[in-house]
């Protein structure tokens, strides 16, 4: 059998008669086989063209995919550029042109980086700005203090003396223009110290209602000569005794009490302490302070949070303050993750309130709460020895003239290195010391007592109330801190505390 064409045309040409004659076998052999080996090439090579075909268009469609897929990326570039980008900066992109985009991100990366320098260098002057606007105002505090602590001081002690009838009202408008620039001095400092991050809240157990009536009792007489009433209302499943900042609670409390009271006549105050939520340990209480008063404006209602902001003009005048004690409240609620809230109607009243979580527990131990201005009556320190350490003689005269009426003795020095000198030749219960002073400043001085008589209790007198200064004064050895103008009542509380006992031998 040969190749059927081959079989055909064999037929054809040569008829059967050749093809069985045997004459032709050896050349149609031949010929057979060329046809079926070509059959057999064509067969493989048509193989082989369709094997390829499908390899080519696979890489084709892979080559596709990874164009589309350089395309989306492309455009996601773009777009991501374009949010970053501010509008006004940001150019059109050519998404077929990746150089252009690295060659634009070059350019951009470049501005980011000159940005971050001058930014840095800003940081660094606000920094400076910052800490030389602090120690001006320390400086400045220091400066209006000791002035201050002598008209405080004797302002007190004319109060408590004889005078002229006519005398009384311009006495007690002196006070209380003293009292307020003294207020207003401890405002700017106390914002400063928020402000600059400078706040640490304390965490001390102690009794929560205790603290609220001490507010009341402080804003009591103000709310008398307003003819106000306050009233405290304390959820008792509040527990007694938490553990927080009572000193920082107490003033945002007081602050909001003492507006309340201010601005209200022949009204009612009310503190109100309740308790929204209670875990093993935390206890969610809102303070809400309401007054029945002028109210605020709903346009003014935000303002007043600002600092150095009143609801009027005239309310200066006619009611006093700064602006400062809201902004105060704000920042403090701030550190302790809160805010404050006003619901206020004008000619109706004002109603503000913040919520805090406060840590409690049935067995923590109260500790009193210090700061208390309660008037010590008849306040007695027979037999005390006191070295009074002081250059200023107004501040001398200020200090000797409360001590002396506490029926203590004193003594005074004038500087440090003098204190060191009496000390050596004396006995003394309590040392009273400045801190700025020529020749040796109270630091120092202490520091060398301290070697000499590590008992002798030093309680520091000074001019400045910041917190770096108290820390400094705590760190060489004194045992207590009192700022001038001093409230009588601390002085004397302080070195009541202090003071070695008068039993033992000196
Ligand atoms: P200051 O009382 O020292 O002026 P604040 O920051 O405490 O500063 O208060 C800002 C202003 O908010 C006050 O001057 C007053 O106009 C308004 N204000 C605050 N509390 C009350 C209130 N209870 N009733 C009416 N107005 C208030």
């Amino acid at each position: 059998m040969y190749h059927p064409l081959l079989e055909k045309q064999a037929q054809k040409h040569l008829g059967t008669k050749a093809l069985e004659s045997g004459e032709y076998e050896q050349f149609l052999k031949a010929v057979n086989e060329s046809y079926v080996n070509f059959e057999r090439d064509k067969e493989l090579s048509e193989h082989a063209f369709s094997l390829s075909e499908t390899e080519y268009a696979d890489v084709n469609t892979k080559l596709r995919e990874e164009i589309n897929q350089r395309k989306r990326t492309v455009i996601k570039l773009i777009d991501t550029i374009r949010s970053i980008e501010k509008e006004e900066d940001f150019k059109e992109l050519n998404d077929q042109n990746l150089e252009e985009i690295i060659d634009y991100l070059k350019v951009q990366i470049e501005k980011r980086r000159q940005a971050e320098i001058e930014m840095t260098l800003a940081k660094e002057v606000a920094e400076k700005a910052a800490m030389a606007r602090s120690e001006f105002l320390s400086m400045m505090s220091h400066e209006i203090r000791t002035p201050l602590n002598a008209v405080v001081g004797f302002t007190y002690l004319l109060l408590q003396g004889k005078y002229l009838p006519e005398q009384d009202e311009q006495l007690h408008l002196l006070k209380f223009s003293a009292e307020n620039l003294l207020a207003l001095i401890n405002d700017i400092l106390d914002f400063n110290k928020i402000e600059s991050g400078k706040v640490q809240l304390e965490k001390t157990s102690y009794n929560l209602p205790k603290l609220i009536n001490q507010v009341k009792n402080t804003n009591f007489t103000k709310a008398q000569d307003n003819g106000n009433v306050i009233r405290v209302m304390f959820d008792t499943q509040i527990p007694n005794i938490v553990i927080g900042d009572p000193l920082r609670l107490g003033q945002i409390i007081n602050n909001l009490v003492s507006n309340a009271v201010k601005f209200t006549h022949n009204g009612i105050v009310i503190i109100e302490a309740m308790l929204l939520k209670q875990t093993n340990d935390t206890a969610q209480i809102q303070f809400t302070v309401k007054d029945n008063g002028i109210g605020i404006a709903p346009e003014n209602q935000q303002r007043i949070f600002e600092i150095f902001t009143q609801a009027s003009e005239s309310t200066t005048r006619q009611y006093g303050g700064s602006g400062l004690g809201l902004a105060i409240c704000n920042g403090l609620l701030e550190i302790m993750h809160s805010r404050m809230t006003l619901e206020s109607t004008p000619g109706k009243g004002s109603a503000f309130s913040f919520i805090v979580d406060m840590g409690y527990s049935q067995h923590a131990e109260e500790i009193s709460i210090t700061g208390n201005k309660d008037t010590v009556t008849d306040p007695d320190l027979t037999g005390t020895k006191v070295l009074l350490v002081e250059d200023n003689h107004v501040n001398i005269l200020v200090a000797t003239t409360f001590l002396e009426r506490w029926n203590t003795k004193v003594e005074t020095a004038e500087n440090g290195r003098l204190a060191i000198e009496k000390i050596k030749a004396n006995q003394y219960h309590i040392v009273l010391m400045d801190l700025h002073m020529p020749e040796m400043n109270g630091y120092e001085a202490c520091k060398e007592i301290m070697k000499m008589k590590p008992k002798l209790p030093i309680v520091a007198l000074t001019a400045s109330a910041m917190l770096n200064i108290r820390d400094k004064a705590f760190d060489v050895g004194m045992v207590d801190y009192v700022t001038k103008p001093f409230e009588p009542n601390e002085l004397y509380e302080k070195i009541r505390k202090n003071r070695l006992p008068l039993s033992s031998p000196l």
